[in-house]
């Protein structure tokens, strides 16, 4: 492999009916630095159906040059004919690196691409730099996020890395900015195209965004099931607060992770924060310690939440959540 052919920042331009995702804009808001300092291209590589009229807006958040295919077998993802054409637009284009949000379709995307165009793939980086080497360095926690690791793909071409949405910084719209916009055609192979979509099933309640909300309720590890989080929802409809959330609950699948709060999700300053069964690790507090008044329960009395919290609370959230609600029910009456 002559690793010199291989030039360009391409970022997969994720998009939800016909929406951008905001993660492939943080991730052109990465690539543009990454593209400055290898004096290289940031391409958007733009995959959808009746999509064009969007291209502009990607060279505003940084491309020199937008790729992108428009086909009605691209309008909603599925896993092959998305494969199809990232895989044919790389071995076309020969891309340097290739960044991809780490999101449940860029989960899915990432590693079938990287496996097609033989290279490796680095999953869910929280940092990326280029060395004096000129080699993409993609940092990510590992070993349960005890330490962080740098990896890099010094002998395989593109370099490939997933980022998680929130962590990379878009950059500010530059209606001005000039760039190229170019039409691709794939020659799908749809004898492989062995999944259809059915049905779509939009999620029925439609939530308030927790870094607009006033109040939070944020429960974590220590409430446990997805059954205590029923507590939860219910201390927030009593008081018209909204639901968030640690990591820890996303990674066990209970909560979506636009619910999590900190370091790698969102960053919250409501008037009221309620950490319940949330221990305070440092990338917890990191997204919520601006709030107004934290109020914390936890069984550990020397849980570093209560170091942040205005109010702390020692004992069993599952215990105490069921008789707070009965409490606030008999006030509404
Ligand atoms: P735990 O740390 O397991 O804490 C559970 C707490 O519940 C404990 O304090 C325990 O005493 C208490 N408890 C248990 N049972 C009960 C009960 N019945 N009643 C009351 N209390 C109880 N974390 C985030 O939240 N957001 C992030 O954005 C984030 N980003 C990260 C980025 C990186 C690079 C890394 C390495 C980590 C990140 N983390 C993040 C993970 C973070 O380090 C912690 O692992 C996570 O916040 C722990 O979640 P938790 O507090 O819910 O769980």
């Amino acid at each position: 492999m002559n690793l010199n052919e291989y030039k360009g920042v391409y970022v997969f331009i994720e998009q939800k009916s016909r929406e951008i995702q905001n993660v492939s804009l943080e991730l052109l808001g990465r690539g543009r630095g990454l593209a400055d300092t290898l004096k290289e291209e940031l391409v958007a590589v733009f995959l959808g159906y009746g999509i064009k009229d969007q291209c502009q807006d990607l060279i505003s958040h940084g491309a020199d040059r937008v790729i992108y295919v428009d086909d009605s077998r691209l309008d909603k993802y599925l896993t092959e004919p998305y494969a199809q054409a990232l895989d044919t637009i790389s071995k076309f284009e020969k891309p340097n690196i290739i960044l991809i949000g780490a999101t449940s379709t860029g989960r899915d995307l990432a590693p079938r691409v990287s496996a097609r165009l033989s290279t490796g793939l680095t999953a869910d980086c929280t940092s990326l730099e280029i060395s004096e080497e000129r080699e993409l360095l993609m940092t990510r926690p590992a070993f349960g996020g005890n330490l962080m690791a740098t990896i890099v793909c010094p002998d395989h071409r593109p370099q490939m890395s997933s980022v998680r949405p929130g962590v990379m910084q878009k950059l500010a719209v530059d209606t001005a900015r000039t760039g190229e916009i170019v039409e691709f055609g794939v020659n799908f192979d749809d004898s492989k195209f062995k999944v259809r979509l059915i049905e779509e099933v939009k999620e029925a309640k439609q939530m308030v965004k927790i870094e607009d909300a006033h109040i939070l309720v944020s429960g974590g590890r220590g409430v446990g099931t997805a059954e205590n989080f029923k507590n939860l929802e219910k201390l927030a409809d009593n008081i018209g607060a909204t639901v968030s959330t640690s990591r820890a609950m996303v990674d066990a699948g209970v909560m979506s992770h636009d619910r999590q709060v900190g370091q790698t999700g969102k960053t919250v300053r409501p008037d009221i924060y309620f950490a319940l069964g949330i221990s305070g690790a440092i990338q917890h507090i990191a997204g919520m310690e601006e709030s107004e008044y934290i109020i914390a329960i936890n069984k550990d009395k020397g849980a570093p939440i209560f170091n942040t919290a205005d109010l702390g609370i020692v004992g069993d959230v599952n215990k105490i959540l069921p008789l707070l609600n009965n409490e606030i029910s008999k006030l509404t009456e």
